[in-house]
């Protein structure tokens, strides 16, 4: 039976990117080794991180002036080194969800936290809007997609302090005005690559500026100078992630990404709101994701949740389940899932409409 992946991540990726590094791991480029027994340092793989960071310039429309680098670690390491590197007395966080909350967390340790707004108390259904941002922080933290919650920030705020976010699950999805951010951060295991490498995009003359000294490892200045090979970088998730990027180029780039992710979200978020078993469970339709769309049982067929489960298990869906602290179903839709497997949950969600 067909799969339909809907895991939230790590998650579907092409299946000719995972073509392409299954071939590099059995023969890198003819060389007859392996991708995982070649050093990092070998003549044949600095081209890969080359094109990899080209590609993420091109695609993003990255300005001169920023960096892009491959480390280790998640996006959860980045809710340390952001503030370690940046935070020099005071900064700023959107707090939407649970990631926005472990990233305001670690932030604590290096200086003033303010949460400029907080969806907290609504169980973050929506994306607080018209806070005001203190002009003295060193930035703003967003993360633009919620994984959990399913809501989306697609507009890069406009507001008079530079930047942050934690794009780990839309990156790619929509065009970027980097030039507002002096860092975008993700793990790759949503929408680039598999678990183990994190992206970070570094506006260059912004780092350098805290006074604190910055262990090694979590100095961004270390990548940037090192070009990502301070130390021995993730090959295999990098390999991976190259394969992405060409594949999204030769889609269309990010505008083409954008515009599935459009079709995918108004199809399935339609048929929630069209069908009497299912609410969706973010109150503002414009802060809707188009990556990971959450619904539960309307509260009159609340007891057939278990058998939807089943019902949709049986033909093929993978990872519909809701993360706990939502409840009810999540289906993450990433670059990399077919419209046909959107159109497979939308058929299952009628047929099971017709059994009650
Ligand atoms: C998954 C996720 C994270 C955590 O990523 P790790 O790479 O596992 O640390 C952080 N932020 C967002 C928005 C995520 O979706």
């Amino acid at each position: 039976m067909k799969k339909h992946n809907f895991n939230a991540g790590p998650s579907i990726l092409p299946r000719e990117v995972i073509e392409n590094t299954a071939k590099a791991i059995l023969d890198f480029n003819g060389s007859g080794l392996s991708l995982m027994e070649i050093s990092h340092r070998a003549k044949d793989f600095k081209p890969v991180v080359d094109e990899a960071v080209a590609l993420f310039k091109e695609l993003l429309n990255i300005p001169d002036g920023y960096s892009v680098l491959f480390l280790g670690g998640g996006a959860s390491m980045e809710f340390c080194m952001v503030p370690y590197n940046f935070l020099e007395k005071k900064a700023a966080y959107l707090n939407t969800g649970t990631w926005a909350k472990k990233a305001m967390k670690e932030a604590k340790g290096f200086g003033e936290v303010v949460e400029v707004a907080s969806s907290a108390d609504a169980n973050y259904s929506f994306i607080p809007k018209n806070y005001t941002v203190p002009a003295d922080v060193d930035y703003l933290h967003i993360t633009t997609n919620n994984t959990i919650f399913g809501t989306e920030l697609r507009t890069d705020p406009d507001v008079n302090v530079p930047l942050v976010g934690d794009m780990s699950s839309d990156i790619f999805s929509r065009p970027v005005d980097v030039s507002k951010y002096i860092c975008i951060y993700g793990g790759a295991q949503k929408n680039l690559a598999p678990a183990g490498v994190t992206f970070v995009i570094v506006k260059n003359d912004a780092v350098g500026k805290v006074s604190r000294y910055i262990p090694t490892m979590l100095n961004y200045q270390t990548h940037i100078d090192g070009g990502s090979m301070f130390n021995t970088p993730p090959v295999v998730p990098i390999y991976a992630a190259l394969q992405t990027l060409r594949w999204i180029k030769a889609q269309g780039g990010v505008t083409e990404m954008e515009r599935r992710a459009i079709e995918r979200a108004d199809m399935l978020y339609s048929e929630i709101d069209r069908n009497k078993l299912f609410v969706g469970t973010v109150t503002e339709k414009e802060d809707r994701s188009r990556m990971n769309i959450c619904f539960v049982m309307a509260p009159e067929y609340k007891e057939l949740e278990a058998d939807f489960l089943n019902f949709a298990t049986e033909r093929g869906m993978v990872g519909i389940k809701g993360h706990r602290s939502v409840g009810g179903f999540r289906a993450s839709c990433y670059n990399a899932l077919p419209v046909e497997s959107v159109k497979a949950l939308i058929d299952c969600m009628q047929e099971f409409e017709k059994l009650h």
